[in-house]
């Protein structure tokens, strides 16, 4: 049975939860769908804990709090989140409609649709070592979502991106030792996160290091892993003992089911206008890390301006006769109605 609706959004990343916000400043409800199994898209699954320092009038909040901000914010619109099932296939359907079905067998008809898709069915890059796919969860991560965790432990860190570099420099006060470890001298990270760290690796060198030096394997005892052997440029051998190992080394973009839904693409990006931000095809529309227009910078406040467009010739699709006013919630009763705060000073 097919789930009617005015608008689906693909995604429950930053860019997703504001959507659904947008859309119900203008009375429109949506139904959401993700194919991780909770809310947050790279926020919560990436990097949950890590300090964000350039959301608008909130000088500083983690990226949980980030996506729970947003969920707060939206709760007067009561979207219908599908968790833990990707989007495989859309469907333009002739009445201008759109059938959109998931991998579990659930069927949306729909009017328009947002994808807000981010980097896609994203994926950390895999540790390519024999035996690294049975630590994965045990002492083998690719991301932290519980850094109390690793308090006292003897960390690894490979990566030489900002992911890796944030997680050395924050994790050097929790745990016993951290050693990060890049294939070469250049970082791909921020030069401030790396001056900091060496400062941090000179002042306190039996606590945090920084190695430069290729995995050659895993060093196990029994089942578990107890460190890694590594490679120096100058072509040594060594092990480095280990109780936790977290590797950084980025995701790999893939678009996934999306890139066969007929859109015009761009380096395995939605092409999209900048007025409406909708795509190639009529009634969809992208928004957030997914889209790509000139000028595209990959900033969760980027994604709000676009949503917040979308979602005005969202409500010109669905209701073409109606004249749009530009409304501003301080002083719109109609939205205080739909926000549930009529009445409240
Ligand atoms: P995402 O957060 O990627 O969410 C997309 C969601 O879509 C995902 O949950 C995914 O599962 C889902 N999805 C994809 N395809 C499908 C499908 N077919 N079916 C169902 N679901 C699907 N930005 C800043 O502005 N400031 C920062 O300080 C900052 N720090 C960062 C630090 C790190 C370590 C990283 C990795 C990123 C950082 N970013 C920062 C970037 C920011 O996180 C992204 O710009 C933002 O998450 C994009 O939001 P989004 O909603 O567009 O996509």
């Amino acid at each position: 049975m097919s789930i009617e609706t005015d608008v689906v959004i693909i995604g429950a990343g930053p860019s997703g939860l504001f959507q659904v916000f947008e859309l119900g400043l203008l009375g429109i409800r949506a139904h959401v769908v993700d194919s991780l199994p909770r809310v947050g898209g790279q926020c919560a699954t990436l990097y949950p804990d890590k300090p964000i320092y350039d959301i608008p009038a909130l000088p500083v909040c983690s990226a949980q709090e980030l996506i729970d901000r947003l969920l707060a914010q939206i709760k007067p619109f009561a979207p219908t989140f599908h968790l833990g099932q990707e989007v495989v296939e859309l469907e333009p359907l002739d009445d201008e409609c759109f059938r959109l079905t998931t991998a579990k067998g659930a069927v949306f008809g729909t009017r328009a649709v947002v994808i807000a898709g981010g980097l896609g069915s994203f994926q950390p890059r895999r540790l390519r070592v024999p035996g690294a796919q049975r630590h994965e969860g045990q002492r083998l991560h690719y991301k932290v979502t519980d850094k109390e965790r690793l308090r006292g432990k003897r960390l690894v860190i490979l990566g030489g991106g900002d992911a890796a570099l944030d997680w050395a420099l924050e994790l050097a006060d929790i745990a016993a030792r951290v050693t990060l470890v890049h294939r070469r001298e250049e970082f791909r990270g921020a030069p401030a996160s790396v001056t900091r760290l060496k400062h941090l690796a000179a002042e306190r060198p039996d606590r945090v290091a920084w190695l430069i030096g290729q995995i050659r394997g895993l060093v196990e005892q029994g089942d578990e892993l107890t460190g890694i052997k590594l490679e120096s440029l100058g072509g040594e051998s060594h092990t480095l003992p280990l109780d936790d190992l977290l590797v950084f080394y980025g995701l790999s973009p893939d678009l996934g089911p999306i890139a066969r839904w007929g859109l015009a693409i761009d380096k395995r990006q939605i092409k999209v206008d900048t007025e409406k931000f909708e795509t190639s095809l009529p009634g969809v529309f992208a928004v957030g890390d997914i889209n790509v227009y000139p000028g595209k910078k990959k900033l969760i406040l980027s994604g709000f301006h676009e949503a917040a467009l979308a979602a005005f010739a969202i409500q010109k699709r669905l209701n073409p006769e109606v004249k749009q006013y530009l409304q501003y919630t301080t002083t719109s009763p109609i939205m205080h109605e739909r926000l549930g705060v009529s009445g409240v000073l």
